[in-house]
């Protein structure tokens, strides 16, 4: 083949056409990495999506500059599905490759090379003279260096081609940008300098040490670790690390046993992360109610590749995925486990380590880039059965053979992804990726979305309901306390009920624990003149400014732009800023004052911005070591606490009053979760919401733990104001720095959309907060008939825009559409 298409992580619609230059021909497929010339003097990694014999006639084509491995990096079900979510979201498919690669696996321009720390001297002799030019530029200077600057210098044209081979070679490493990219890890490994049963050899080699010596240790320890004396079978890799600790030499002792020639020392590529060591224990026992759910889910397979395990708080959903889990891996398929938040890994994982050992992988944002590249490796090489634990983006893992994607929390609006494109909805694309593989989805959930109970008592999904929670435990009792109420009565102590601080105080009492959800961080969501009235907002955003007293900040939480106190008001001049309300750490500060004695805890996202701090928390409160914890929604989600009894939802009116369709759902999602972290494993769980509207719908139907009766109620609403799941919901965002111009960009393209679409077209409209970082927002809001054609829709929508932009109506404008908004 002499051409290629290569897909490139830009947002640019399209794939582009290369030449293959004709000495690496015949080593590239479909799915390899190579490197790219693009626009002017850029170079970017690339993937190949297709090639072909015949070329375009319209332009010059440039070369792929190298190939970057020897074996295809990206399985073929991969790019197909790339292509769906470029499709279905609205984006491009070189925007979904850069959300679904590892940096580390995409070299890019502005690329700086550095010899790699570990490089040793000695090792240069392996390089052939290219790579020794590079190389002592490199070691001569101490800094990185770009490649456009190492090509200047050695002359050397193609300097792609050197750089690859000085990295597979271990003696660079690439960086972009001053952020360290993927390195392989090396690993030194010890072995005899004889073959296995020469006896008469393995004589010479004791004969020539001394007898009781430093290189005898190590000798006998290598005999032992190695299984030198072993019958039948090879011998084992040994590391010089577990040489010298066996041995209790050091590692001058083995170079000198090598420079005898009595031991040979060789390094290894190895993967960061393996399948090795830990060991799987038993299935948990099912309940009664558990099996015949287990049942009904596998008679559901038979016709169904999607399921609604429909299970209250604490069922033992996880048990049931845990069973279903184990007849995958039997079958030697793949599971793929998503949690819509990575705190919830750690409880997670260790429950299944328990059973399946080795088995369990887990991928998510905050493992280094290193630790990421190596299991999409090992997934991209190994089709061993095991199962992924991943937050949404390990939807794009290399697997060869998914027998079960679990998607648990399903209605979480974590799943999707705000900015930047793609801004898909993992989980609907995880039942995409299954049907590619031929898999099942289970959706698990307490309160499921309103669009997934719809398409499963509507028959297009199965249903399981578990409704008793593990052990006969009751649900935790709600308690409403209507605050207006209780203020007159002066029954307050500043955000507390008495009514609230009494249950929390009685949990201390038994050796309980309580949880504290309010759905704010920072000290308190708004400052304020007292005197004139001034509210003090970002620069940047249409926002007020949350006070945070840690810092003595305040701080816009769209932009994160910090603002000093003023001591004056800069309006009436006077020193009268006040703040009010109140956020997570104001709420810590009361429970300080009012339970003095208990150890406190804090969730949210300032206290978990480093890499432990979640487990920390978590683990703390889980042993006891904090007896009340407070928090933001963090704390809502399906964590499982033993001696939780007091849960406070402490203004449960901020989560109601949004506006925005699905805010009832948002509400009693929110509201029920927190709840069933109360009362698992003892009767005396109990809820106090407080309200100041203590009327309103969402909360009657909480009261009662009443899913479907708040589903129904829901569903009429959206039926009566047409909303999901009763239509498909489009929104188009457009953002400009000039007010008046995003203004008239937004009206001319609605009216020319209003032309195409008539009434399914609404807005323009402000945004609930209508500058973001210096760009003013408009929104237009699509609702599309389930029945219509959706592609149709997505060409016109991209035909308008080529047009506008044409007619250069766009200048300075962003555009970007959001499909299934939630
Ligand atoms: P859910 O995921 O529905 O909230 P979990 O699976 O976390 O529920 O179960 C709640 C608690 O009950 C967990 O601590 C779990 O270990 C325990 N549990 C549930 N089912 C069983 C079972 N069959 N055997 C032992 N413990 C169980
Ligand atoms: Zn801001």
């Amino acid at each position: 083949m002499t051409f290629a298409d290569i897909l490139v992580p830009v947002p640019i619609m399209g794939t582009f056409t290369y030449k293959i230059p004709a000495d690496i021909g015949d080593s590239l497929s479909v799915g390899h990495r190579v490197i790219v010339p693009f626009g002017r003097k850029k170079f970017y990694t690339g993937i190949i999506t297709g090639m072909s014999n015949i070329g375009p006639e319209d332009y010059e084509v440039k070369d792929i500059s190298c190939v970057l491995d020897s074996n295809p990096v990206v399985r073929h079900p991969q790019l197909k599905f790339w292509q769906w979510v470029a499709d279905y979201y609205l984006c491009t498919p070189g925007e979904v490759m850069r959300a679904a690669m590892p940096a580390g696996l995409k070299v890019e321009s502005e690329t700086y090379i550095q010899p790699a720390p570990d490089y040793e001297e000695s090792e240069i002799d392996r390089l052939n003279q290219r790579e020794l030019a590079v190389m002592e530029l490199l070691l001569g200077s101490d800094k990185k260096m770009p490649l456009d600057v190492i090509s200047k210098k050695t002359g050397f044209s193609n300097i792609v081609n050197v750089t690859n081979s000085l990295l597979a070679k271990g003696a660079v490493m690439i960086s972009e940008n001053l952020v360290e990219r993927y390195r392989s890890r090396k690993e030194v490994y010890v072995r005899l300098a004889i073959p296995k049963g020469d006896n008469e050899a393995l004589h010479r080699l004791f004969d020539s040490v001394k007898s009781g010596g430093k290189q005898e240790k190590a000798l006998l320890a290598l005999i032992v670790l190695s299984g030198f004396m072993r019958q039948g079978g090879n011998v084992n890799e040994v590391t010089r690390t577990e040489l010298i600790e066996r041995a209790a030499v050091t590692t001058t002792v083995v170079a000198t046993m090598a420079k005898k020639g009595l031991v040979d020392i060789y390094t290894k590529e190895v993967n960061r992360f393996s399948f090795s060591g830990l060991v799987a224990g038993k299935l948990p026992e099912l309940t009664e109610a558990q099996n015949v759910a287990l049942d009904k889910v596998h008679k559901l397979w038979l016709d169904k590749d999607i399921t609604l395990l429909h299970g209250v708080t604490s069922s033992g959903k996880t048990e049931l995925y845990i069973h279903l889990i184990d007849y995958v891996l039997r079958q030697g398929r793949q599971i793929l486990y998503l949690v819509p938040e990575i705190a919830l890994t750690t409880q997670l994982t260790r429950r299944l380590q328990c059973v399946f050992g080795d088995k369990v992988v887990i991928y998510h944002s905050k493992f280094s880039d290193n630790e990421r590249v190596d299991i999409w490796k090992k997934l991209l090489e190994s089709s061993e059965p095991c199962v992924v634990i991943g937050a949404r983006s390990s939807v794009f893992l290399p697997f060869s053979s998914l027998g079960l994607v679990i998607v648990d929390e399903e209605h979480e609006s974590a799943y999707k992804q705000h900015d930047p494109a793609p801004r898909y909805n993992a989980r609907d694309a995880a039942i995409v990726l299954a049907s590619m593989h031929g898999a099942k989805t289970l959706l698990g959930s307490a309160t499921p979305s309103i669009e997934t109970y719809y398409k499963a008592t509507t028959g297009r999904f199965g249903l399981v309901s578990l409704t008793e929670r593990f052990e006969g435990m009751k649900l935790p009792e709600m308690r409403l306390i209507d605050m207006s109420d209780a203020r007159k009565k002066g029954l307050v102590t500043g955000t507390f009920a008495f009514e609230t601080e009494r249950l929390v105080n009685e949990s201390l009492k038994r050796g309980e624990q309580s949880i504290l959800f309010i759905n704010r961080r920072g000290y308190a969501p708004i400052a304020r003149c007292k005197l004139c009235g001034y509210v003090p907002k970002c620069n940047n955003c249409d926002v007020s400014l949350t006070y945070h007293r840690h810092s003595d900040k305040l701080v816009c939480h769209y932009c994160a732009a910090p603002y000093s106190v003023p001591d004056v008001c800069p309006a009436c001049k006077e020193p009268g800023i006040e703040v009010l309300g109140y956020g997570t750490e104001r709420v810590e500060e009361e429970v300080e004052s009012l339970f003095g004695h208990a150890s406190i805890s804090r969730m949210d996202l300032d206290t978990t911005r480093s890499k432990d701090s979640y487990e920390n928390i978590i683990e703390n409160f889980s042993k006891g070591k904090s007896q009340i914890l407070v928090g933001t929604q963090m704390v809502t989600k399906g964590l499982d606490f033993d001696k939780v009894s007091t849960v406070g939802v402490i203004n449960a009116d901020s989560v109601i009053n949004f506006p925005d369709f699905r805010a009832s759902e948002r509400a009693f999602n929110m509201i029920e979760q927190v709840a069933g972290r109360a009362g698992r494993r003892n009767e005396n769980g109990v809820v106090a919401i407080q309200t100041y509207n203590p009327s309103h719908p969402v909360l009657s139907y909480l009261l009662q733990h009443d899913y479907t009766g708040f589903y129904e109620h829901e569903l009429s609403e959206r039926q009566r104001y047409n909303y999901p799941p009763f239509v498909r919901v489009i929104y188009i965002y457009i953002k400009h720095r000039d007010q008046t111009a995003v203004s008239s960009i937004a009206f001319e393209y609605a009216n020319r959309l209003r032309k195409l679409l008539g009434n399914r077209v609404n807005g323009p409209d402000e945004p609930y907060v209508a500058r973001i970082q210096s760009l003013y927002i408009r929104r237009i809001m699509l609702k599309i008939e389930n029945n219509a054609s959706i592609t149709k829709v997505k060409k016109l929508l991209n035909d308008l825009r080529i047009e506008m932009t044409n007619q250069k109506l766009l200048s300075g404008a962003v555009l970007y559409y959001d499909v299934d908004p939630v």
